[in-house]
């Protein structure tokens, strides 16, 4: 378990110092800004939607690296998946994050797993479920661009 932690944690560290999918959408159907007061972590998500699929989904923004890496991760796992397996698959990431790994949820969470060990700090639930809940808010928002705080 020690070892699979490690490994975690550079995973965590590499998508924090260089996160992937990291720029603006030019194209992007809907964006949605994203703050956690609580840590400073500020996220802008960029999704172009197209036949109730995620075809692009890119983001912005500065924070912790817990912020960071999950904005990245939810980034590469997102794209190609459909509106109903993104709520899914928060609704499993946000279980794991909150209340720990639950069965077989790993094999569905893929990569996000690295994230498992959040649960074990409460205070940082929130870095990394920010960039989720911006990409909820943007999704249930007008297909038009609109940028909120
Ligand atoms: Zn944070």
């Amino acid at each position: 378990m020690s070892d699979l932690r490690s490994l975690y944690q550079e995973i965590i560290i590499d998508h924090g110092r260089n996160p992937r999918n990291f720029r603006a959408c030019e194209h992007a159907t809907h964006i949605k800004e994203g703050h956690n007061p609580l840590c400073g972590d500020q996220v802008t998500v960029y999704v172009c939607k197209r036949d109730q699929k995620i075809e692009e989904i890119t983001f912005q923004g500065k924070g912790c690296a817990i912020s960071m890496a999950s904005s990245s991760l939810m980034t590469e796992i997102l794209k190609g998946k459909d509106i109903i397996e993104v709520e899914e698959l928060f609704s499993h990431f946000h279980e794991m994050v909150t209340k720990g790994v639950q069965d077989n949820s790993t094999e569905k969470l893929g990569k996000l797993s690295v994230l498992s060990g959040v649960n074990e700090f409460p205070a940082r639930v929130k870095c990394a479920t920010l960039a989720w809940h911006a990409l909820l808010a943007a999704l249930q928002g007008s297909e038009n661009k609109v940028t909120t705080e």
